[in-house]
C-alpha cells in the first residue's frame, strides 16, 4: 500500500523519483538550516492561524517522541466531527494509506471548507497540489468539500499593538485551480504505487523538475556522480540554461569552455580561470580609480536585521525589515589606528530607537562610510531617518555618504578563480585571504551567517542568563567580523592598486 502525507504527495507530485528516496535513502536528503527555519516559522503561523474564525477544537496530540499520534488525531476528528464543531484545527483523515491533516475545517452549511494556511504573502501553484490532495483524501472519507482556501500574510497589515487576524491574514478562495488540479490525482497515485514497490532506484533524471516548484533535497544525491566543477555550479547561467546544457551533454566546465554562446564575461571568466588556470585578473587603474573617491574619516558599517513574520512592534508590517545590531570599523586619519564600536539591542523591545541615536553618536556627519551591497545599509539608514524625523538629517547624511566596496568585485576589477564568479564577501574574502583563520565564519560559534543571527537575536529573550550571555557575545563577534573582514578587503585593494 501506498503510504502518502500532503508533503509526500507533493514530492511525488515533483518527482516520483524524490518519493522513492524519501523511503529507501532518506539519509540523503539534506535539510538546510534556512529551510528548517522556514519549517518552524510555517509552523508558528499556523498555530496562530487555528484562531482566524474563532473558537476552535484543536487535533494535534503528540507521542512522548513529540511525533505526531495519528491514531488518537484521526479519533478526535472523528468525535469533533459528530460533535459539530464549528472549527476544527488539524483535522485529521486517513484514506487507503493517505493521511492529511487539515489546517482549518470550517463547517458550512451542507459541508465543509478547506484552508490551508501558508508563511508566504500570496498564493503559488503548488499549493494548489496540496489542497487538492487534501480534498480528494476528505471526501473519499465522505466528507462534503464546499470550498477550498489558503491563507496567507497580508503584507500591508500594520500593527497597532493587538494583533488583528482577520486583518493579518488574506484568504483567497483556490477552488477553481483545485478542480483542475485534482484531475492529476489518480494517476499520479498509481505512478508512486508502482515507484514505491521496488526497491530498485527508478531511472528519473536530472531536469527541470528538480528546482520546481521546490528545491529538491536529494540535489547533491542526484548529482553525485557529477564532475566537479560542474554547469549546476556555473554563477551568471539560470537554471533552465543549465539544465539544457546538461541535457546536450556538456557537463564539465571543460565541455562548457568551447561553447561560443556562453559569452557573458561572469561566465567566461569562471571557465577559463578553471580550465586555462588564468592568473588572477587586476585592473589596477579601476581600482585605483575606485580607491580615490574615498576618504578619511573612513567608516566600514554593516547591519543585521531580523524580519518578524508576526509583527512585534506597533507601526511595523509583517515581514518588515527591523534592524538590531551594527558593527563599525573605523579609521580616522591615513595611517591611523583601526577602532571598533558596535551596537547590539536588548531582545523583547523596539531595537531601532536605540540603534538610531548610536548611531549617530558613532558616525559624524560627512565622514566616508563604506558598505558591502551598500542597498542594504542605504535603505536601512533611510527607514531609520523616516521613522526618526529628529535624527532624519543626520541618518540622510551616514546614507547619502555610503559608499560601496563590492562594485570591484561586481565590476570585474579584481577576480580570480576562487571566486568562483561570485563577488558575494562570503566568495571574495577567502578568495584573498585563503586559509586565514581570523577571517574564517566556521570558525565562530553558534552565528556564522545573517540567517544564524536573524534566528538567534529574537529568541535571546526566552534564554536562560548563561545561555543568552553568550548568545550576545556570539553575535558581536560575528557582526564584527563582517565590518573587519571589510577591512581586510580594503586593505587587499589598497596592496594591489600600488
Ligand atoms: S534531484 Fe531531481 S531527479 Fe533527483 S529526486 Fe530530486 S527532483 Fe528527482
Amino acid at each position: 500500500m501506498l503510504y502518502l502525507s500532503k508533503s509526500k504527495y507533493c514530492a511525488l507530485r515533483q518527482c516520483p523519483k524524490m518519493l522513492w528516496l524519501k523511503k529507501y535513502r532518506a539519509e540523503e536528503e539534506v535539510i538546510s538550516e534556512a529551510l528548517q527555519a522556514r519549517f518552524d516559522t510555517g509552523n508558528e503561523v499556523g498555530d496562530l492561524a487555528m484562531g482566524l474564525f474563532g473558537d476552535f477544537r484543536e487535533m494535534t496530540v503528540l507521542k512522548e517522541n513529540g511525533d505526531p499520534d495519528i491514531g488518537k488525531m484521526l479519533e478526535n476528528t472523528k468525535e469533533a466531527l459528530a460533535e459539530g464543531i464549528e472549527n476544527i484545527a488539524e483535522a485529521s483523515f486517513s484514506y487507503d494509506g493517505l493521511y492529511v491533516a487539515v489546517d482549518i475545517l470550517r463547517k458550512v452549511d451542507g459541508g465543509y471548507e478547506i484552508y490551508e494556511v501558508k508563511s508566504s504573502t500570496g498564493v503559488k501553484p503548488v499549493y494548489y497540489t496540496d489542497v487538492a490532495f487534501q480534498k480528494y483524501v476528505l471526501e473519499h472519507c465522505g466528507i462534503t468539500v464546499k470550498g477550498t482556501f489558503i491563507v496567507h500574510i497580508n503584507t500591508s497589515y500594520v500593527f497597532d499593538g493587538t494583533l488583528d487576524l482577520g486583518q493579518f491574514f488574506t484568504v483567497k478562495d483556490i477552488g477553481a485551480e483545485v478542480e483542475k488540479e485534482s484531475a492529476f490525482i489518480e494517476e499520479t497515485l498509481k505512478t508512486g504505487e508502482a515507484v514505491i514497490a521496488s526497491e530498485t532506484e527508478p531511472d528519473y533524471d536530472i531536469g527541470t523538475q528538480c528546482s520546481i516548484p521546490y528545491d529538491c533535497r536529494f540535489f547533491g544525491y542526484c548529482t553525485r556522480s557529477l564532475p566537479k566543477p560542474n554547469v549546476f555550479d556555473l554563477a551568471g547561467l539560470q537554471w533552465e540554461s543549465q539544465i539544457n546544457y546538461y541535457k546536450k551533454g556538456l557537463v564539465s566546465y571543460e565541455d562548457l569552455y568551447g561553447c561560443k554562446e556562453l559569452k557573458t564575461a561572469k561566465i567566461r571568466n569562471q571557465l577559463e580561470f578553471y580550465v586555462d588556470d588564468k592568473p588572477p585578473v587586476i585592473e589596477k587603474e579601476k581600482i585605483r580609480e575606485f580607491l580615490s573617491g574615498l576618504f578619511y574619516p573612513l567608516y566600514f558599517l554593516d547591519y543585521e536585521t531580523m524580519q518578524p513574520i508576526i509583527p512585534e512592534f506597533p507601526g511595523t508590517t509583517p515581514y518588515q525589515q527591523i534592524p538590531f545590531q551594527y558593527s563599525l570599523h573605523y579609521i580616522e586619519k591615513e595611517g591611523g589606528e583601526l577602532k571598533h564600536s558596535e551596537f547590539l539591542a536588548e531582545s523583547g523591545q523596539d531595537p531601532r530607537r536605540a540603534l538610531a541615536e548610536q548611531l549617530c553618536r558613532d558616525i559624524p556627519m560627512d565622514v566616508c562610510v563604506l558598505a558591502y551591497n551598500k542597498k542594504f545599509e542605504r535603505g536601512v539608514t533611510n527607514n531609520l531617518a523616516d521613522l526618526f524625523p529628529d535624527l532624519a538629517e543626520h541618518l540622510r547624511n551616514i546614507a547619502d555618504h555610503l559608499d560601496d566596496l563590492m562594485i570591484p568585485f561586481q565590476k570585474g576589477y579584481y577576480r580570480n578563480k576562487a571566486m568562483q564568479g561570485s563577488y558575494s564577501i562570503k566568495y571574495v574574502l577567502p578568495a584573498l585571504y585563503p586559509d586565514d583563520p581570523a577571517l574564517d565564519y566556521h570558525n565562530l560559534e553558534d552565528v556564522q551567517n545573517g540567517n544564524d543571527a536573524m534566528s538567534v537575536f529574537p529568541r535571546l529573550a526566552e534564554m536562560e542568563p548563561e545561555t543568552r550571555e553568550r548568545m550576545r557575545k556570539n553575535l558581536l563577534k560575528y557582526c564584527e567580523l563582517d565590518t573587519f573582514a571589510m577591512v581586510k578587503v580594503w586593505e587587499e585593494l589598497k596592496r594591489v592598486a600600488e
